[in-house]
């Protein structure tokens, strides 16, 4: 991280990028802004030094096999086609089979994969898969018998620019296992 840092503090080309905009670096207000930009974009990508493993190696027994649910956990992260921010919440059912995971666990996992470069469509199928657990690169223990990850996401790159739309929501879903139908009344209604 702190080699990502310095990187980006000698970094020549922020400045450059400002001024073909037409930015005068000269200014007072302006001369620390490309160290700030550096900083922000370090912060505002942060989830390529965190490993979903790490997240989800604390796992508890579970209690019972019901849905575990969480609504409503905010995220921002940046479309990678524009980097400009998008926004909204990702709500997570899972189906316990014998463990469960700390709730802010839930919110950290969000964290991981949206301080990256991204499409929602990747971010909540990431989410979803992590939680899973059955791809090579995951070793935690959760194994649950089925995950649902709803995101909701408003993108600045449609509404401050392209085709200027103030009120779209994008929604996207990705699911695994056993989940019932009602799961998705309940996420959703949370969108
Ligand atoms: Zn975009």
């Amino acid at each position: 991280m702190s080699d990502f840092k310095t990187e980006w503090e000698q970094n020549v080309q922020i400045p450059d990028l400002l001024l073909s905009l037409g930015v005068d670096l000269e200014s007072e207000a302006l001369e620390e802004t490309p160290r700030r930009v550096g900083g922000a974009w370090e912060e505002l990508l942060q989830g390529y030094t965190l490993d979903a493993n790490d997240i989800l190696a604390a796992t508890f027994e579970s209690e019972g096999h019901g849905p575990v649910i969480c609504r409503n956990i905010e995220f921002s992260s940046i479309c990678e086609h524009h980097m400009i921010p998008f926004f909204g919440v990702c709500h997570i059912a899972y189906i316990p089979s014998e463990k469960v995971v700390g709730l802010s666990k839930l919110a950290r996992l969000v964290d991981c994969f949206a301080q990256r470069l991204q499409i929602q469509e990747r971010l909540t199928k990431q989410i979803c898969d992590a939680l899973v657990g059955e791809l090579e690169e995951y070793t935690h223990d959760l194994a649950p018998n089925g995950v649902l990850v709803i995101t909701s996401a408003r993108h600045l790159c449609c509404l401050g620019r392209g085709v200027r739309r103030t009120k779209m929501d994008f929604i996207c879903v990705s699911q695994s296992g056993a989940i019932y139908p009602q799961l998705y009344n309940i996420l959703m209604g949370g969108v």
